[in-house]
């Protein structure tokens, strides 16, 4: 019988225009009146998934949980974990401290619950904001009953990351109990963690070098950890004018990411973040 897989794979489930980098074309007061495109990547990745075999946690957005009970039902129906991924794509340093974190935790919860889904587990802040000054969050997913976190990112970057946090499987300890650390995948690269877990790598680098530098971080005992987008499987989405590096790092590759997944399945059994967790010991199953 197949043991728990090893690796976790998990989407951000969000609409293109709710990502940090277009914040200023779209403001969250437009975003009813933009287009929706999520269903046209979910509809490819869910069969993908199905055909391979995979599963996968989907952190929704509660903005897009409210509106589409519908699309998570069919992620949940499908056999994939559905987790949070707040509210309304706000940094952790935005809201009004731990009050305003819990409160769009609940909104989030209840338009999941409201689906017909269980309750969420896991959490994922937007953008990784979840760092040194917001280490308050950890109290209130403890609070609120969340099992485990992907939020830290164990690198070094201008607006967000925790450089020197335990890129593996960690445990966080709060004043109300503990809760598991999940973070996505990183390789340690010339004195520096490289976020090869994300989308932009995956993308960017050649798949056989991405695929060597994932089978690297298995061989240093830590499960991959991947995180994609919707929008990251839908070339043809309106491109918007930003910045020349905020440009290139949106769009590059969008072509080809569903052929590179599709190879990446063929070859990697991945599952949800809860199951490698379960599968780990690092949560109950
Ligand atoms: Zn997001």
């Amino acid at each position: 019988m197949p043991g728990a897989p090893r690796h976790a794979l998990s989407f951000d489930v969000e609409e293109f225009f709710q990502v940090a980098n277009l914040k200023a074309a779209f403001p969250k007061e437009s975003w009813d009146s933009v287009p929706s495109r999520v269903d046209l990547a979910m509809d490819k990745l869910l069969e993908l998934l199905d055909r391979r075999g995979a599963k996968a946690t989907m952190f929704f957005l509660g903005w897009l949980a409210v509106r589409r009970p519908d699309l998570v039902r069919r992620c949940h129906d499908a056999g994939h974990e559905i987790a949070s991924h707040g509210w309304e794509h706000e940094f952790l340093w935005d809201l009004d401290g731990p009050s305003g974190f819990r409160e769009h935790l609940r909104k989030t919860e209840e338009a999941i619950e409201a689906a017909g889904v269980p309750r969420p587990v896991g959490f994922r802040a937007s953008t990784f904001t979840l760092t040194r000054e917001t280490w308050w969050a950890f109290d209130v997913l403890v609070e609120r009953g969340y099992l485990y976190d992907s939020s830290v990112h164990p690198v070094r970057h201008p607006t967000y990351g925790v450089p020197d946090f335990d890129p593996g499987i960690s445990t966080v300890s709060t004043g109300n109990g503990s809760i598991v650390e999940f973070p996505v995948t990183t390789f340690p690269f010339a004195g520096k963690n490289l976020p090869i877990g994300g989308g932009g790598y995956f993308r960017l680098l050649p798949g056989a070098l991405h695929r060597a530098a994932l089978a690297r971080v298995t061989r240093m005992g830590r499960p991959v950890a991947l995180y994609l987008h919707p929008w990251e499987f839908d070339p043809d989405q309106p491109r918007i004018a930003t910045s020349a590096l905020k440009k290139f790092r949106h769009y590059v590759g969008l072509e080809k990411s569903l052929s590179r997944l599709d190879r990446l399945l063929e070859t990697w059994t991945f599952g949800s973040m809860r199951e490698v967790l379960e599968g780990e010991g690092a949560l109950p199953s």
